[in-house]
Order: structure tokens, then C-alpha cells, then sequence
């Protein structure tokens, strides 16, 4: 018995095949039974039918790196650095991650959760129905604890699908500034044994100056005995060991990747790790944009996501990201959809989304536009007009 039916679909996008045109999809209790050419569709009992009138249908965007749960914003931190300023000197001067930190600890939990929530719906309004949630903005147990349990929270009551990840080592917090093996300590003996049944991953900012790739080694290590698979940002600001740490890990991702070789590559592609790349922070940045052609071609899974964070990318949707893959980063309109759906998927161990064919998860974006193409083509729009979460219609609510 089909609960939900969309006919009339001018394109529809299953990553696995070629687009179809004249296409129909089928659901019922949450999952695709049928999606392909309207003559060949079983034929259907009655439930809710939705006529896309022409328009295209894309899986459900995966955003696989945000750091959705913060308070404050750092737009004045945005206007110094078009002044010339440089991120170190804004972060050696107290701005930064740390002045996030500062503004989150301060917040009670249902504000936190609330100014979080907000991003959560602006996201799914814009086609992003699961995403991946760190913390990273406490730096103590007890606020690490509140960000990851607000990432939780947020999947159980709206209609998306939550990832958590355990992000300590984001930076060294300003109480252990001139202790940071003290910092490391607190990590491994008491942050990652108490959390780790709210989070499933941990992850480690690996950048000189942030954390070296021996304390990342011995943090991931600890995680791992507590079921914790290591996601790492990895080569963002300059070339480093994090690529190569994450493939010698066995990690679910590396991530930014803005530096990395041929040779990161072929490590990354060879254990399997996928690549997860934030164009969003380069464009605000200004930085150089991630080698993803070279990554790609090299066998890797690659993954987009907005890196949603007030710092270095506030972005609450893929439109940009697939528009900069695209247009600066050498991926085809097809390549940049499939990693921002499948890849991302693919990179949180979720094999149920990201394709549409029977027995997946009914995660499904209708555009507002006749070919998915229009996404990185007009990347100022929304261009959603209705978004399935599980099999219910979820935009409009
Ligand atoms: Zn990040």
C-alpha cells in the first residue's frame, strides 16, 4: 500500500542510473518502493499523490560536517579580516574559535537548543533532511556534554536525521593555555569515557598551531576504544599529516582537505576514507579551494558540506557549496549532486540514503526547477519546493 506518490517528475535524479524523465516514486511506510519511468510503475493503491508538474526530484541533500550548535556570531570578526587582517592574529587575540567558546558557555541549554533548532529547519527548508552535528564550542565536559546532547535532541523532534560527533580537540580552551597536555588529559580520561554514548564520532582539529598529528594519534586512540571512529580536519590551512593520519586510522572522513596531495589522495582512496570538502570555508576564507577533481580521479569518495559554523562558513545550505564544486573546484553538476547526497551518506555510514531505488530511506527534495543543473546555476535561490523526511512531506510543514 503506497502512503505517497510523485508523478509527473521532469528529471529525477537516483544515483544509480542516469536521470529519468517521465518518472513517478513511490513510498510507503518511510521507504522508496518504486522510482523510475511512470509506464513501468506497479500499479498503485491510494494514498497522498503529489504532481511535480515537470519539476526535478533529488535525494535528500547529507550535509556530513557542521558545527550547528553555537551562540553568537562573529561578523565583526568577518568585516577585520576583509580589512586585511589574518585569522591567526584574530585567534591569537582572543577571536576565533575561543570567542565562540565564550559566547556558548554562557547560554542556558534551551536557548542553545533553540538558536540551534532555527539553522536545523533553515537547513531542511533548503533540502538538507540529515546531517551530521559536532560539538566543539564547550572545550569543558559539562558544556561538550549540553552541545552534544542539543545534536541529539534535534534529530529525535524534527524531521531529520542526526549525526553526532565528539569535537574536544577543537582547540585548546583558554583555562589550559599554558597546559595543553592537561587539556589532552581532561580529553582522553574524562570527556571522551563520559560522552561517548552521545556521540558517535570524534573528531580532531589537525592544523599547526591547533593540534599535532602525535596528539590527534593519541586522542583517536582512546576514542576508538570507546567506539568512536575518528572524522579529522585535515589539511585546511596548510599542508600537514592529517590526511595521512585519518588513512592510517581507518577514519570515516578526512575533511577541508584544501592542501592535500596526490599522495594524501591515493592514502585516503586506498583505506577507504571518504573526503569531505567545505568549499564554504575557502570562499569566506579566501583561501585555496580543496584539489576535488584530483580527489575524485584518484578513486576517493567525496562528500560536500557547508561546514555550517559562524566563523569560517555560515552557510545553513548546499546551493553554494555544489555551485562553488562546480564552478571553482572542477566537479560536473552530476558529480558535485551525487557528493552532496551520496557521498555525504556514504561518509556517515548510512547506505539507506543518498540513492533513490526501492528499499531506501524516502528522503526526497522536488525543485522548483525543471533540471537539478539550476542548483549550482542559480545558487542565490532556494530552489526547494517540497522536501519528503522519512516518507512524510516535511516543507511545507
Ligand atoms: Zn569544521
Amino acid at each position: 500500500m503506497t502512503d505517497l506518490l510523485l508523478t509527473g517528475i521532469g528529471s529525477l535524479t537516483t544515483n544509480d542510473g542516469p536521470p529519468i524523465a517521465g518518472a513517478v516514486v513511490a513510498i510507503a511506510d518511510g521507504i522508496v518502493t518504486y522510482a523510475g519511468k511512470e509506464g513501468d510503475a506497479p500499479s498503485q493503491g491510494a494514498g497522498r499523490r503529489i504532481d511535480c508538474e515537470e519539476r526535478a526530484v533529488i535525494p535528500g541533500f547529507v550535509d556530513a560536517h557542521t558545527h550547528l550548535v553555537f551562540a553568537g556570531d562573529r561578523s565583526d570578526e568577518f568585516a577585520r579580516r576583509l580589512s586585511g587582517e589574518a585569522y591567526a592574529s584574530i585567534a591569537a587575540a582572543g577571536g576565533g574559535i575561543l570567542s565562540t567558546v565564550a559566547a556558548t558557555r554562557s547560554v542556558p541549554d534551551e536557548e542553545l537548543f533553540e538558536l540551534a533548532r532555527a539553522r536545523a529547519l533553515r537547513m531542511l527548508a533548503a533540502g538538507t533532511t540529515t546531517l551530521e552535528v559536532k560539538s566543539g564550542y564547550g572545550l569543558d565536559l559539562d558544556t561538550e556534554r549540553r552541545l552534544l546532547e542539543v545534536g541529539r535532541r534535534l534529530g529525535e523532534e524534527l524531521p531529520v536525521t542526526v549525526k553526532t560527533t565528539l569535537l574536544g580537540a577543537h582547540a585548546v580552551p583558554p583555562e589550559f593555555a599554558t597546559d595543553r597536555e592537561g587539556y589532552i588529559d581532561l580529553l582522553t580520561e574524562e570527556m571522551i569515557p563520559a560522552l561517548c554514548e552521545l556521540a558517535d564520532y570524534c573528531d580532531v582539529f589537525v592544523e599547526q598551531g591547533v593540534f599535532e598529528v602525535e596528539e590527534a594519534r593519541r586522542i583517536f586512540t582512546v576514542a576508538g576504544r570507546y567506539g568512536l571512529r575518528p572524522r579529522v580536519h585535515a589539511c585546511q590551512l596548510s599542508p600537514g599529516g592529517g590526511a595521512k593520519l585519518a588513512a592510517e586510522l581507518g577514519a570515516a572522513s578526512a575533511d577541508h582537505l584544501d592542501h592535500a596531495t596526490s599522495e594524501d589522495a591515493a592514502a585516503l582512496a586506498g583505506a577507504d576514507v571518504a573526503a569531505v570538502l567545505l568549499p564554504g570555508a575557502s570562499y569566506t576564507l579566501g583561501g585555496r579551494h580543496a584539489p576535488a577533481r584530483m580527489l575524485w580521479d584518484a578513486g576517493c569518495t567525496v562528500a560536500l558540506a557547508t561546514d555550517c559554523n559562524p566563523g569560517t562558513s555560515y552557510l545553513e545550505g548546499m546551493g553554494l557549496v555544489i555551485s562553488l564544486a562546480v564552478v571553482e573546484m572542477g566537479l560536473t553538476p552530476e558529480e558535485a549532486l551525487w557528493a552532496s547526497t551520496r557521498g555525504g551518506a556514504l561518509s556517515l555510514g548510512l547506505d539507506d540514503r543518498g540513492l533513490l531505488v526501492p528499499g531506501a530511506r524516502a528522503d526526497i527534495v522536488v525543485l522548483d526547477a525543471p533540471h537539478p543543473t539550476h542548483i549550482p546555476y542559480r545558487p542565490a535561490t532556494n530552489l526547494v519546493w517540497r522536501v519528503v523526511s522519512g516518507g512524510k512531506v516535511a516543507v511545507p510543514d
